[in-house]
Order: C-alpha cells, then sequence, then structure tokens
C-alpha cells in the first residue's frame, strides 16, 4: 500500500520505519526543515546539539531495540549521574537514601515517608489502581504536607501551573518509575547517552527508511488530509499550493492540538475531544560555561526568587569541550510570560546560574539559546485515556496519534518509537472496514 507518515518525529520515523520494513510504499511529511521534532538539533555556535535535553534510563526497551536493529548499539553509553537539590540556598545531594537522610530543610518524619514513597513507587508495576487518583493529593497523603511543600509543590506548579491540582497519580507515577529502576544500586543512578545525541538516531532511522524505499519530505507541512465518500475514507494529502497527492493509508504523528485544522472532516465530537486537550510549553534556554555550573546532571530547585523546577547540566552525562546546561520553563501556551520575548528567560538564566553557583561571571557565558516548542507536554488528568478518540479514526484509513496515546507514561523517545511501530503495524496490516 502506498501510505503516508505526517510528521518526522521519532514516532513518524518509527511507523514509516516499520511500515517500509513490512513492505509498503512510504512518504513522510515533516514542517520543520530538519527531523526530530522535539529531538530535532540545532548548531549551537559550532556544536550540534539537541535544542531540548534527552537522556535514556535503562528501562527504555523500545529505543534500545531500535538502536540493536540499526546496527548502532556501540554508540550508547552509561554515565553514573549525580542528582542535587536547590534548597534554602544550598545545592544539595539528592537521589538517594544518604542524601535524603543529610538534606537539610525537611525534619525526619518528612524525610522517611518521602522516602518510603519513593521506594513503593519504584517496586509499583500496576498503574490501573492510580489511574484515577489525582497526584498531588496521592503524594500529600503518602509523604504529608511537609514533604510535599519542600520537595514537590515547585516541581508541580512551575511546570503544571493552573493544572497542578488535577494531574494522574499514574501518570506522576510512571515518571517516578522510570528513572527511579534506572540505577546501578540503591545509592548509584544510571543513566545513557547516545554518542552524537539523538541525531545519531535520527538519521539512521531516516536512512534505514530511505534504504527501503521510503521518501523524507522536509520543509513540507502537510496543509489537509482529504477523504473521499462524505469524510467516510482517506484519500490522501493536501500539500503547499494546493498539491494533492493520492494514498490509501495515512499516519497522523503530529502533536493533537494541530488535528482539528488538519482534518475537518473529522465528526465535531471528535473535533471537540481533540480541542479539549491541554498542553504545557516550553521554552528551554542552553547555555555553554566556560566552568561546570556543578557536579550534577539534574537539579531540582526549590527557590522563591527562581519560576523553574529544575535544570539539566548535560555535559555531565555526555562529556562535551564545553559545560552545557538546560533550562526548561515550561508553562501553558496561554500563559502571558510565554508572550515575553526570549531575552526575558536568557537574562533570568544568567541570574540563576550565577546566584547557584556564584564563580560564575559574566564572561563565563559563552553562549546562549533559547528555543520554544508550543506542545512539549500533554496534560494527562485522572482517567485521561478515556478523554482520547481512538488513535483509528472513523474515516477508513487514516490514524492519528501523538505522544498522549502512550500513557500513563511520560512523553519519551522510547515510548515514543514502541508506539509508532505499533501505528505502522496497524496501518499496514488493518482490513478496510472499522
Ligand atoms: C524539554 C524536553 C525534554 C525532553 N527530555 C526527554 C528525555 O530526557 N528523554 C526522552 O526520552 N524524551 C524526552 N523528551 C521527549 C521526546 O523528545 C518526545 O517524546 C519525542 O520527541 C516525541 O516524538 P514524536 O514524534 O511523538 O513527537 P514530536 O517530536 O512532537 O514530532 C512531531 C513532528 O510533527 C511535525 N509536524 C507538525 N505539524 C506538521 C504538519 N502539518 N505536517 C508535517 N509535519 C508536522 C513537527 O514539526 C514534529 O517534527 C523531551 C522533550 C522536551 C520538549
Amino acid at each position: 500500500m502506498r501510505i503516508a507518515v505526517i510528521g518526522a518525529g521519532p514516532m513518524g520515523l518509527a511507523a514509516a520505519y516499520q511500515l517500509t520494513r513490512d513492505g509498503h510504499q512510504v512518504v513522510v511529511y515533516e514542517a520543520d526543515d530538519r527531523l526530530g521534532g522535539m529531538t530535532a538539533s540545532f548548531d549551537f555556535s559550532g556544536l550540534s546539539i539537541e535544542r531540548y535535553y534527552h537522556f535514556h534510563c535503562t528501562s527504555d526497551r523500545g529505543f534500545l531495540q531500535m538502536l540493536d536493529e540499526l546496527g548502532i548499539s556501540s554508540s550508547m553509553r552509561w554515565t553514573e549521574t549525580r542528582m542535587g537539590y536547590w534548597y534554602g540556598g544550598l545545592l544539595q545531594d539528592w537521589g538517594n537514601p544518604v542524601a535524603l537522610l543529610k538534606f537539610r530543610g525537611l525534619g525526619l518524619l518528612g524525610k522517611l515517608r518521602y522516602g518510603l514513597h519513593a521506594f513503593a513507587s519504584t517496586k509499583r508495576r500496576d498503574w490501573q489502581p492510580l489511574d484515577r487518583v489525582e497526584a498531588s493529593g496521592w503524594i500529600k497523603r503518602w509523604v504529608g504536607e511537609a514533604a510535599w511543600d519542600v520537595l514537590w509543590r515547585t516541581l508541580f506548579d512551575y511546570k503544571f501551573y493552573q493544572y497542578a491540582d488535577n494531574l494522574s497519580a499514574a501518570w506522576i507515577w510512571s515518571r517516578i518509575n522510570r528513572v527511579g529502576r534506572s540505577r546501578y544500586s540503591l545509592m548509584r543512578e544510571k543513566l545513557g547517552y547516545l554518542e552524537g545525541g539523538s541525531e545519531t538516531l535520527l538519521q539512521a532511522m531516516a536512512a534505514a527508511i530511505k534504504a527501503a524505499g521510503g521518501e523524507i519530505h522536509l520543509s513540507c507541512p502537510v496543509q489537509q488530509v482529504v477523504s473521499s465518500d462524505s469524510g467516510q475514507s482517506v484519500a490522501g494529502v493536501q500539500l503547499a499550493g494546493e498539491k494533492f497527492e493520492e494514498f490509501d493509508r495515512v499516519v497522523s504523528t503530529i502533536p493533537l492540538p494541530f488535528v482539528p485544522r488538519l482534518i475537518p472532516d473529522l465528526p465535531a465530537k471528535v473535533q471537540q475531544q481533540y480541542q479539549a486537550l491541554n498542553n504545557i510549553a516550553v521554552v528551554c534556554v542552553i547555555v555553554k560555561l566556560d566552568q561546570p555550573l556543578s557536579d550534577k546532571f539534574w537539579l531540582n530547585i526549590n527557590d522563591p526568587e527562581m519560576d523553574i523546577p529544575g535544570l539539566v547540566e548535560y555535559s555531565n552525562l555526555r562529556p562535551l569541550d564545553q559545560h552545557v546546561v538546560y533550562v526548561p520553563f515550561y508553562l501553558p501556551g496561554d500563559h502571558p510570560k510565554f508572550q515575553e520575548p526570549d531575552s526575558n528567560f536568557i537574562n533570568k538564566v544568567k541570574k540563576y546560574l550565577k546566584t547557584i553557583n556564584p564563580t560564575l561571571k559574566d564572561s563565563s557565558f559563552i553562549d546562549i539559546r533559547a528555543s520554544r516548542y508550543r506542545y512539549a507536554q500533554p496534560v494527562c488528568q485522572p482517567g485521561f485515556l478515556d478523554s482520547l478518540p481512538p488513535c483509528r479514526t472513523c474515516i477508513d484509513g487514516l490514524w492519528v496519534a501523538d505522544t498522549s496515546y502512550y500513557y500513563p507514561c511520560d512523553r519519551g523517545i522510547s515510548e515514543s518509537i514502541d508506539f509508532g511501530r505499533r501505528l505502522g503495524r496497524e496501518a499496514g496490516s488493518a482490513g478496510n472496514s472499522q
């Protein structure tokens, strides 16, 4: 069959990879001028690096299997990383039981309750009982108000703002679980990166797709999915300049909020389901320093003077010639702050980093940039899956999904690859009618 895949992020590429492997004729359309979506790289004054930080966990099965199939597993590296917590004007160790006990700013009972919750979450396997539970209440019941206020509250508030008190506990659990299980031991955390960054994976996937006869068109946004028989079945896609391309099947992997405009023939009820979904945007500042900020990879932050939940000193995971720090500002896309210019975020970052490490001077900042992604993270409320329309749509031959569909897992490369392959298998094999 001739099949169009819309979007060349990890999910779209994985769908196309699977479809070409299964013998279909595949064309991928990507709006951006490069592969990757959220995983895309840019030229950071001579360093090719992702616009947004990426790390991998030992449990990232779909990703590791893909590396294997592409013959690039030897590019995978694992590092013993350290976490920190910026609290009370101090950079404190974090991420293991000893650090928790030594933490300054919380009583022993709060620490024990926090530790018990983290431990139970990494041992839990079944997410279903948490699906309809609200996350902040769930955490408070385990850890108490004091530990919630010190260790959790800002992580919720500075990522989810008005949505912070209506998130799914199953979704929060899966985030704790994924990182909590990626360890050498109780004391030692183990995270991974790809030599060359995500670009290594993207290029290898694109090469495999093309080698199997697939096509990938960059800077080529699909304007509309066109259907026939009064919206009964898919006919093809419309590109810029009213150009129509005919396809037997279409698989869309672009963020769901774009879907109502992309597929106007979907019934009003389905359109409303997409429109009701909430998403978080990100303004991510990346900094190149002439000295390290700290020895931590991941730093949680709770400081009344800083409107961020944490930052990532990426070069403490992946050794680079310079020290690279990512500082993400997550916020709802309709928040007035999202309209502020990049310079506001950049100035804040300079101030925050100099507070955390007072030896940094203005001259320590070699380069600094900001990137934005409007739909960076779905907001998953309790029972989230039930709010999504089926990914096999009511238009015959049309599949629609994004990172929301692998709830309760958080958005991730491995999960997008797994889901993309599943979409590819389904779209390539399903019969014509529902
Ligand atoms: C700040 C940040 C940090 C992250 N950290 C990690 C991490 O540490 N580890 C990890 O595993 N994951 C991480 N992720 C998540 C990971 O990047 C995503 O899960 C993954 O990239 C999602 O891939 P996708 O293909 O599903 O979606 P996307 O990457 O969103 O791809 C969708 C694609 O569709 C394209 N598109 C949109 N409209 C059209 C159109 N009309 N026509 C054609 N194309 C279109 C877009 O340009 C885009 O390329 C992070 C993400 C962010 C934002």
